[in-house]
């Protein structure tokens, strides 16, 4: 089942349910291929097994084949078929999983928000640990991330460690706590755990609701890793108010917790190579991102007679989480001060599109606001390259993307300080950090004075002195937010406990 490591380096497998750009829901998917890629260049074997969705990007898979071997996996009693197949998504070898089970689990035109998730995704995690069985692999480190393959960590120990698949150390990154995917205790038997021992206070139980099971508390106590996305979010989970009821469980398991702040892509999220863009520009031709202002504004049919109005973006999903009444806010804000606003973003959730589909409609002919209520990767390229300011005023934010994303392009983030947002973005005003790491503004209340005293005093810096704006500009384009830092992270604690579990069989 084709390769096996070559290097020196570790053999890791990720087991994730999204993957940028051919399955991407949001920073995860981000995450999935940026960190692969930065271990890859690292020198390691990266392998990636994702679900194989029927509404995933095929365009953007090279070389897809399906392989002879079919791999069986139990599930509710019985053994399923899953047809594999391989393909290279941004240089990293990914294998794909179609399971031939009647409820066509990957076949609903949507990556997540079926019904039948906890299904799903319980099936897909044993079909890939049944995949590197039975392909023989000896991956050192095996990192699932996220509820959708938490179930990974027990089944490992409980299953696939006894069949053979033992030479792994298993870390589990949670991306967002906010998603546990919990169920019916009864429902975690379908992939052939076992409900008696695992529904128990110190295994799966959820904390809150003692008849269901939750994946990511299992996996916390069942991995040798455990990571979130960002310092300060690892603090705060901790915490009763931050925790979403996991906080006692983070703490009794302290030792193994961690927070490692995600990169971007610098390769995919970079001006000076863009295709997406009108123009290419970098941090010594300012030029550039004026002409992606104009060209934006042009198409968007927004009014491009005054380059010097400031253009404040955002692009998010449409989510309690991100602050949308203060997304709202700003949108009337920015009006109010003379600017202009333009919002990428979609909502699962139906009373919050309908909200924002009576603004977008509201504003539809506007000369300074559009909102474009889709997924539209190649328009939020050119969203961060035009606009000069970028607002994410989240309540929480495990790490967050977009902050550094529109820095790398030129545009100055007005966030909360929260999760990573706290840990990336540092305040223009704030004279007890040192100067050079100041790169944006930032403000604390979850509410509309808390924002307007930072979107207030950014529109002022603009429009009252665009050199030192300018220089803001050019600062917060050269800051490295690529994952070779992250990267070396995440390789020191896989090679730490790997060496600590050779060196406890080599004492046994
Ligand atoms: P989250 O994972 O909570 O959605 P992040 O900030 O970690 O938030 O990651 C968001 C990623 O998704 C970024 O790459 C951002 O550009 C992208 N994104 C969010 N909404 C949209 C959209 N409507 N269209 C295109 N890209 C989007």
């Amino acid at each position: 089942l084709t390769s096996s490591p070559t290097s020196s380096g570790m053999h890791v497998i990720f087991i994730a349910a999204e993957m940028a750009p051919v399955a991407k829901v949001g920073g995860l998917g981000d995450v999935i291929t940026g960190l692969g890629k930065a271990l890859q260049k690292r020198g390691h074997l990266v392998e990636i097994i994702l679900p194989k969705y029927d509404c995933m990007q095929y365009g953007r898979i090279q070389e897809l084949r399906a392989l002879d071997v079919v791999v069986e996996s139990y599930f509710d009693g019985r053994l399923f078929k899953n047809k594999v197949w391989v393909g290279t998504v941004e240089g990293l070898p990914v294998y794909f999983i179609e399971p031939h089970h009647p409820d066509k689990f990957f076949w609903r035109e949507q990556f997540y928000g079926e019904h039948d998730d906890f299904k799903r995704f319980s099936f897909f995690s044993r079909a890939a640990l049944e995949l590197l069985l039975q392909a023989g692999k000896k991956p050192d480190i095996i990192h699932c991330h996220d509820w959708q393959t938490a179930f990974v960590a027990p089944l490992y120990w409980d299953l696939y460690a006894p069949k053979g698949l033992n030479s792994a150390r298993i870390c589990f990154t949670c991306h967002n706590f906010e998603y546990q995917g919990t169920a019916q205790a009864s429902e975690l038997a379908s992939c052939g755990l076992d409900v008696q021992q695992l529904n128990r206070p110190d295994r799966m139980q959820d904390n809150s609701a003692h008849d269901r099971i939750n994946p990511v508390k299992g996996a916390i106590v069942f991995s040798n890793i455990v990571t979130t996305v960002s310092p300060s979010y690892a603090q705060e989970v901790r915490t009763s108010e931050g925790g979403k009821g996991l906080h006692s469980t983070l703490n009794f398991h302290s030792k193994k917790f961690v927070g490692i702040l995600n990169g971007i892509d610098t390769d995919i999220w970079n001006p000076a190579i863009d295709t997406f863009l009108k123009v290419q520009y970098n941090a010594n031709d300012l030029k550039g991102k004026a002409e992606n202002k104009v060209a934006l504004r042009r198409h968007l049919a927004l009014s491009f007679a005054d380059s010097k109005q400031p253009l404040v973006g955002c692009i998010t999903r449409l989510v309690p989480q991100k602050g949308v009444h203060l997304i709202r806010h700003a949108i009337y804000r920015t009006l109010e001060l003379g600017g202009q606003f333009v919002l990428l973003g979609s909502s699962p959730v139906p009373h919050i599109q309908r909200e924002f589909e009576g603004i977008a409609n509201h504003f539809e002919n506007h000369d300074h606001i559009r909102l474009i209520l889709k997924y539209d990767e190649s328009l939020s390229h050119s969203i961060y390259a035009a606009s000069d300011m970028f607002i994410i005023p989240s309540i929480f934010e495990p790490c967050g993307l977009t902050q550094m994303i529109a820095m790398r392009y030129g545009s100055i983030p007005i966030a909360r300080k929260t999760g990573g947002l706290n840990d990336s973005v540092f305040d223009f005003d704030d004279d007890t950090i040192p100067l050079q790491f100041r790169n944006g503004y930032t403000f604390l209340n979850p509410d509309e004075q808390g924002l307007n005293g930072a979107l207030d005093r950014a529109y002022n810096h603009y429009k009252s002195n665009p050199e030192s704006w300018n220089q803001l500009v050019q600062k917060d384009m050269s800051i490295d937010w690529s994952w070779d830092s992250s990267a070396l992270q995440y390789e020191e604690l896989y090679a730490k406990s790997v060496a600590r579990a050779r060196a406890a069989t080599s004492r046994a």
